[in-house]
This record gives C-alpha cells, structure tokens and sequence, in this order.
C-alpha cells in the first residue's frame, strides 16, 4: 500500500480494492453532502455530577449517507482529514452548532469537536470567530475539544490558535484522556486547557479496584492542575457511582442520554431541571 498522509489517498489496498473505493466514495459524496447540507449535527446531553444539572452538550457530527448507507464519524472524519475536506467539515459543524443552540434557553455550554488539522490551520481562530460573530453566538458558552495527537507537530500555530480563542472565553477540552502519551507534559507546560474528558475505554472498565485507582488518579492530576473532570461513554449506574466516588465532575454517556437531535435538547434541559 502507498504511504498515508494528510492530503494524500491510500489508492491501492493490500486486500483488495474495495475498501479504497469505499473511501473515495465516500470522500465524493461527503463534498456533495457539505454543499447541499445534507449532514447534521446530534447533541449529548452532558451533566454535573453532583447536582445533577444540565451543563452542557457536545455536539456529534451525523450523515445519512444515502447510497453509502449509514456512515459515522469515525469512518467519515479521518476520510475528511486525509482528502482535504476537514477544514470545510469543522466550519459547517460549528456554524449549524451555534445555529441550532439558538432554538434551545437556558445557559448551556456548547462543545465541538476540532480535529488536530483544523488547529494547524493559521486562520484557524478567525475562522472560529467569524462564523461567533455571524451566528452571534457567545464566545464564553463555547468549548472545544481536541486531542492530544495536536501537540505532536506544529506546536506554534497550535498554541497561537488555542490562546487567541481561550482568551475569548472560549474552553478548551482535552479529550480521551490518557489514551495517547504526550498528555502529562503538556498539560503541565502549556496552561490552557480547562478540562479533561476521562476516555470511555477507562470508564467501560470500571468497577473495580484497578480502574477505580485510575479514575482517581486522573482526578487528582486535573485537580492539581485546575482541571475539571469529564467522564465519557458511561452506560451503568455502577460506573456513575465509582466516578462520583472518585470526584468527577461532569458525566456524559448511554446511561444518562444518548446524543439527540437539536429539536429534542429543550426537553432534556426543561426534565434535568425539574426532575
Ligand atoms: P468522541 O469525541 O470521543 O465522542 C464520543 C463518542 O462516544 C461519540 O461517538 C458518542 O456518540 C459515543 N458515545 C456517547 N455515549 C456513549 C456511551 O455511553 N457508550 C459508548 N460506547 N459510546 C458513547 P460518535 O458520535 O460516533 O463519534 C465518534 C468520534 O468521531 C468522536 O469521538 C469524535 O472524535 C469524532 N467526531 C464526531 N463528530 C465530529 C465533528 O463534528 N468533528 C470532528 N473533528 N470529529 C467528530
Ligand atoms: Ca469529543
Ligand atoms: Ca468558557
Ligand atoms: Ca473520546
């Protein structure tokens, strides 16, 4: 198989052909879903822990591919990434995020996630702040959330990028925490992130002894630090309890909602706040 690269296809596959053609069917049809709107945007719910309020959401990127079948973005982002579609996808997401919060009351965070490629882009923060200022969305009810593979290259214009918008108001999330390697040093050295997300693969594990000393040790790092905890992909109430045992502060996952379409959000925020 041919190198990969940002840019670059991997035409041939060792296998067979198909998957590459899947890829570039793909590709192909992810430019036309962008230019016709034809992808959209889910939202999950996200909760504090210990009063259980409604703090935030994170918004998941969704296409119905026609053709293609079903198409999710784990399949469809690193297409975007590796065919020159990631800057265009990132811009349509935020703006139909900033746009369809707009239907929902209530002060709620607004979380999207940002690929490693967008925040290398040096008009990355203007492109954020135009599309603020278009869909006039505040700054401070904004988070993003990236992943430690951003610190491996082109650490200025990550950093450039990421103080412009902090100092906006603007969160940074530093998500699937502790699945990569680099992320102790940077969160050390380089003070701008404002939240770790616990990857659901340490949640999945626990109960238990062992995973339960990894939550709680991950919590004590983001505590000396400043941090606020996040736990993702949680779907038992055994779980919710080794994490609000470990001092947590904010949950998401299967077990409280799953990620729903923007006309649902309002019903979810008015339940959390009576129930
Ligand atoms: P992520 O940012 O780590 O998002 C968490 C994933 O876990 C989401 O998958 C979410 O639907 C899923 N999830 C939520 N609760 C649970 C749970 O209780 N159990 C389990 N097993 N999973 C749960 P999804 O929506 O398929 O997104 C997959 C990945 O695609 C995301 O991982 C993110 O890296 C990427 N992605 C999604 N939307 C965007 C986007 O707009 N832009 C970029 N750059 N990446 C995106
Ligand atoms: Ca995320
Ligand atoms: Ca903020
Ligand atoms: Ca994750």
């Amino acid at each position: 198989a041919k190198e990969e690269g940002p840019g670059s296809y991997q035409v041939f596959d060792e296998e067979t052909g198909a998957p590459a053609l899947r890829r570039l069917a793909i590709a192909d049809a992810l430019r036309t879903a962008l230019e016709t709107d034809a992808l959209s945007m889910a939202y999950q719910p996200v909760y504090e822990l210990a009063t259980g309020r409604f703090v935030a959401v994170e918004a998941l990127a969704r296409w119905n591919g026609s053709s293609l079948g079903v198409v999710g973005p784990d399949e469809f982002v690193p297409i975007a990434e590796r065919s020159g579609l990631i800057v265009p996808l990132g811009e349509w997401a935020l703006r139909r995020a900033c746009l369809d919060s707009a239907q929902w009351s209530g002060v709620v965070e607004l979380r999207v996630n940002v690929s490693p490629l967008q925040l290398r882009h040096p008009d990355f923060a203007a492109s954020v702040t135009a599309i603020l200022d278009e869909t006039f969305f505040p700054a401070q009810q904004l988070g993003i959330e990236i992943t430690e593979s951003i610190w491996v290259e082109d650490t200025e214009t990550v950093k450039r990028n990421l103080t412009v918008l902090h100092e906006m108001g603007v969160s940074v999330l530093l998500d699937d925490f502790g699945v990569g390697h680099s992320s102790l040093s940077y969160i050390t050295r380089f003070p701008i992130v404002d939240y770790v997300k616990i990857d659901k693969s340490f949640v999945s594990d626990l109960p238990g002894p062992q995973p339960e000393s990894v939550v709680s040790a991950i919590v004590t790092l983001a505590r000396a630090f400043d941090l606020t905890v996040v736990a993702e992909g949680v779907e038992t109430v055994a779980q919710l309890d080794c994490l609000r045992r470990s001092g947590c502060d904010m949950a998401q996952g299967f077990l409280l909602a799953e990620p729903m379409p923007a006309a649902s959000v309002q019903a979810a925020i008015d339940a959390a706040t009576t129930g």
